[in-house]
């Protein structure tokens, strides 16, 4: 059920979804959903599709993973419309499905101003198709397994440690109870190792605050500055930036537990007044992350 919408559509039909799934948690305001398991050790692992196996990643991976909160799935399954009447289902009447994106690279033959000979031109296009979880639909052949276990291979302690020293990021760690980068001087400022709960919390916020180390001029360049202080949606966004490439790189490297992700919702839910302004702002933030979470991922 590809989209054949315009780029524009396609951005704004997804954001709304994402926006009323956001509203729809906050509705539901009961903290305790928040301990959704989404954790390497819980039952439930990240968002994969039933027929392929493969899980889904980045914005993907947000976007369900909200669905799953919201719905209290006990599984992280999902099909295509398609892949539903394949595997001999049909989607439960009622039952809506979720949106999610992809990119479509599609060439351009155009002809060179300057030369006139034929050059072609590659383009991504956003696209989007609907995918149901498990529990929307009836008389499938297939049913979720042991796959649901992440196959990722974690990173241990040492390969976090040996990570973060090849990024040959500038971090300071002092006794004090508040963590940062500056990036005037390009530096990150952290409490000491002992002073958080768990390695977990230490590695997400380390990886917090390197996210943001991704954005300094010389690096992926998302304009930082100081100035970002006296624009509040500005420093919000960035902020949204650096905590969803954590939220990446805990699942890549799998330091993620369900008491962290609690924390990064909620931490995400605080830039809910940014995505009241600008409703495209999560999709165009977590392909930042992305991006930030795949540089920093080269370190490993
Ligand atoms: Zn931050």
């Amino acid at each position: 059920m590809a989209s054949t919408a315009t780029k524009m559509n396609v951005r704004d039909i997804v954001s709304s979804q994402i926006f009323e799934t956001i509203e729809a948690l906050i509705e539901q305001g009961n903290q305790t959903k928040w301990h959704r398991p989404w954790a390497v050790d819980s039952k439930i692992g990240a968002p994969y599709n039933l027929g392929t196996n493969r899980p889904y990643s980045r914005s993907n991976f947000l976007i369900l993973q909200m669905q799953l909160m919201l719905k209290s799935y006990e599984h992280n399954a999902w099909l295509t419309f398609k892949q539903v009447q394949q595997f001999g289902g049909h989607v439960r009447k009622g039952e809506k499905g979720t949106p999610i994106v992809y990119f479509k690279k599609t060439k351009d033959e155009k002809d060179d101003p300057d030369t006139g000979e034929a050059v072609t031109e590659t383009k991504s296009l956003l696209r989007y198709y609907v995918v149901f979880n498990f529990a929307q639909v009836d008389g499938l052949n297939i049913a979720p397994t042991e796959q649901e276990k992440p196959t990722v291979k974690f990173a241990t302690v040492e390969e976090l440690e040996q990570m973060v020293r090849n990024t040959g990021a500038n971090i300071e760690r002092i006794t004090q109870d508040r963590a940062y980068y500056n990036p005037t001087m390009d530096k990150i400022v952290l409490p000491l190792l002992e002073q958080f709960q768990g390695s977990d919390g230490y590695y997400a916020t380390l990886f917090h605050e390197l996210s943001h180390w991704t954005g300094h001029a010389s690096r992926l360049n998302r304009g930082l500055n100081f100035s970002l202080r006296k624009k509040p949606s500005q420093y919000a966004y960035e902020e949204l930036i650096a905590e969803l490439a954590s939220v990446f790189l805990s699942q890549d490297l799998g330091y993620q537990t369900a008491e962290l992700f609690q924390n990064s919702a909620v931490y995400l839910l605080h830039y809910y007044e940014l995505l009241k302004e600008n409703r495209t702002a999560f999709l165009s933030a977590s392909w930042a992350a992305g991006k930030a979470a795949d540089y920093l991922f080269r370190f490993r």
